[in-house]
């Protein structure tokens, strides 16, 4: 008898580094799937063509990572709201009804603050850094959870403020969604801080004043696996910091839920990729 094993991959340039296959091999061992998962590096002009090629072997689903996100969204032939909304997919579906796109970064970000973290977003003052996919991928997930402000700051404050004039229209009528040049954030307090950009990869950070955080707030750093400026400027000001491992492996178990119909269980992989430094 042969049996049938579904083939997944995480397509990216680069993707070497990628902690995908082992998060995704954990969560096919713990719940009996039967599937394989692989890195899949793509030339830069080469995407369309690649996922066509995987999706003819058989493929069944990829995950996508940089810089193909936009790239996927405009392949995919059916898109989930939340992809709609991010204006980016990462995670598509090869399925007998074409091509499907979905984004599970936001609702990765959402499962780490409020089941992992332990913290409620309700009416809470947030305070968004960047304005570049991962931003776009978690502001509706956030506008969700009802905050009482969202100040989306970056570098470039034209990205900033289209970024608030997609997001204003759906959500805001309980947050007020603004914004703002780093250099204007002085004198403000946030309970959540969430460094959406890519400063910490290069060891740097946005220019943030001092006592931006608010009594008990967490100070929340999308890159993973260092000790960021941002993080060590945070716990300089005395707050509760936490890197993005924990939204890492919630998007891919978002993602393998919407492949298998079935929800593994991430404290096991995070407490594993944390502990073998991975
Ligand atoms: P983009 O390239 O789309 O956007 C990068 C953003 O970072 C822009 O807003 C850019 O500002 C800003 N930026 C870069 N360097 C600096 C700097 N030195 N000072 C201030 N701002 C800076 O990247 P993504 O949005 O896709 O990803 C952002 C980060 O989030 C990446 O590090 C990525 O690894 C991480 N990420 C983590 C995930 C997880 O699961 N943990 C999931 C998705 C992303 P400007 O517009 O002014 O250039």
């Amino acid at each position: 008898m042969v049996i049938m094993t579904d083939r997944y991959a995480v397509i990216g340039n680069p993707v070497a580094h990628s902690k995908s296959p082992l998060i995704h091999a954990e969560f096919a061992r713990q719940t009996g799937e039967s599937l394989s998962y692989e890195p899949l590096f793509c030339e830069l002009s080469g995407f369309e063509a690649a996922v066509m090629r995987f999706r003819d072997e058989g493929g069944r689903g990829l995950n996508v990572t940089v810089p193909f996100k936009l790239g996927a969204y405009e392949l995919s032939e059916h898109r989930t709201a939340r992809a709609e909304s991010a204006l980016a997919v990462n995670t598509l579906t090869l399925g007998h009804d074409g091509i499907g796109g979905d984004n599970t970064d936001g609702a990765g970000l959402i499962r780490d603050l409020t089941q992992n973290l332990r913290v409620a977003l309700l009416a809470k003052r947030i305070l968004l850094m960047g304005a570049g996919g991962a931003s776009y991928g978690v502001c509706g997930p956030l506008l969700d959870q009802k905050p009482v402000l969202l100040v989306v700051a970056n570098r470039s404050l034209d990205k900033a403020s289209a970024l608030c004039r997609h997001f204003d229209a759906a959500h805001t009528r309980s947050t007020e969604m603004r914004a703002a040049p780093y250099d204007e954030l002085t004198g403000e307090q946030f309970d959540l801080v969430i460094n959406a950009t890519s400063a910490g990869l290069a060891n740097a950070m946005p220019a943030l004043p001092v006592r931006l955080f608010a009594p008990g707030a967490l100070a929340y750093e999308m890159v993973y696996g260092k000790a960021t400026p941002f993080m060590q400027f945070a716990q300089r000001e005395g707050v509760r910091t936490a890197d993005g491992l924990g939204m890492l492996v919630e998007q891919a178990a978002e993602s393998f839920y919407v492949w298998r119909g079935v929800r593994p269980q991430t404290a096991p992989v995070i407490e594993l990729l944390r502990d073998s430094g991975k």
